[in-house]
């Protein structure tokens, strides 16, 4: 078993368990998620007998880099080969705040949404908790600097693979793992009604976004199956309720594609649903995929679809896209590299 997937707790007990140390657990963990080490013998204050018990019940590879594109703009784009061969990819993005790490959480999706290339591929399995854990370091190696900011917005829909979400989210907010502030991870959801409930209990400072990319459930189940299981008021509810719970802003994920959920009367439809909630909507241009028959909405529409939202008062931004010449859309390298 991959050794990131131990939390601080299991560690420990594995240790108490084999007659160690409980203090050996803050040791190990400082060679994994400071130093970053890639192998047991590199763990030099351990005893021999406590290498030898760790090379024989865990590894530590998780990854191999398959691809590496960088963009122009510093944008780095890595496919990564899992240990059963199975490829997934995580996109590095450089911002004047600091570095961001866009991780999968699956292999493919199951949602299907139509104009998203990871929803052509059916869902092979999930990513377990360390498999997500070590995109963060694989990366921060080939990039020699510190990653400061994850979103969980690659492949794979995080609220369908839960449990291990939650075990990644702790390990890299632990103070001795890899100690990334919970108001510098983001969690993106198409939008998984009861899971955003539960969800919103678990008292984390972690920021949440929800894919709506439409006011309405004629648009909105074009675009995304799920729809038909949560429609549009029901998420919305979801929202409301986490908002009550949580008392944490939501994100709104809005792509602008053209002619489909651009229109201005689109716009103040928009405003009308999110009228009074605690939420930030972010306007993503469309990135275009060969395989879906999208096109990214004109820029003048794109700014007045913008103009409107700040005139009704919605707090919005228009994404500045990254990395759009290596293609840093979700599950874009990937599906180009399997067909
Ligand atoms: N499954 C989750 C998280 C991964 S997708 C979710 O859907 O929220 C992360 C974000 O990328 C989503 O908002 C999704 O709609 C968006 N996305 C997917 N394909 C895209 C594309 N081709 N262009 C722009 N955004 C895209
Ligand atoms: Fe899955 Fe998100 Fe792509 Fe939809 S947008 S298919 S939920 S990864």
């Amino acid at each position: 078993m991959l050794i990131y997937n131990l939390t601080h707790e299991e560690l420990v007990q594995f240790l108490l368990e084999n007659n160690h140390k409980k203090y050996r657990a803050d040791q190990i963990w400082h060679w994994l998620y400071q130093q970053k080490v890639q192998s047991f013998k590199e763990m030099s204050n351990l005893p021999d007998d406590l290498v030898s018990l760790l090379e024989e019940n865990f590894k530590i590879q998780a990854l191999e880099l398959v691809l590496k594109h960088i963009s122009a703009d510093g944008t780095i784009k890595a496919l990564y080969a899992l240990h059963d061969g199975h490829l997934i990819e995580s996109v590095l993005m450089k911002h004047h705040y600091g570095n961001s790490i866009c991780v999968t959480t699956q292999v493919g999706c199951n949602i299907g949404c139509s104009f998203c290339a990871s929803g052509l591929l059916k869902k092979k399995r999930d990513l377990n908790a360390g498999e997500i854990i070590a995109q963060i370091i694989e990366t921060e190696r080939l990039l020699k600097e510190r990653i400061a900011y994850v979103v969980v917005m690659g492949i794979g829909e995080p609220f369908d693979n839960y449990p291990n979400l939650l075990k990644f989210l702790s390990t890299i907010n632990h103070p001795k793992g890899l100690a990334i502030g919970a108001r510098h991870i983001t969690v993106s959801t198409s939008g998984i009604v009861p899971k955003i409930k539960e969800y919103a209990h678990m008292g984390l400072q972690v920021n949440l976004a929800i894919s709506l990319h439409a006011p309405n459930n004629e648009i909105r189940s074009k675009l995304m199956k799920i729809n038909q299981a949560y429609p549009v008021e029901e998420v919305i509810g979801a929202i409301r309720y986490y908002l009550s719970v949580a008392r944490r802003r939501v994100t709104i994920e809005y792509i602008l594609i053209d002619e489909l959920n651009d229109s201005e009367a689109v716009a103040l439809e928009l405003c009308k649903v999110l009228k009074g909630l605690n939420v930030y909507v972010n306007l993503i241009p469309y990135n275009e995929v060969l395989e879906a028959p999208y096109k990214r909405s004109k820029t003048e529409t794109m700014e007045k679809f913008y103009d409107i939202l700040k005139k009704h008062n919605i707090q919005v931004t228009l994404r500045k896209e990254q990395g759009h010449d290596i293609n840093a859309a979700c599950g874009q390298l990937r599906s180009q590299h399997l067909t």
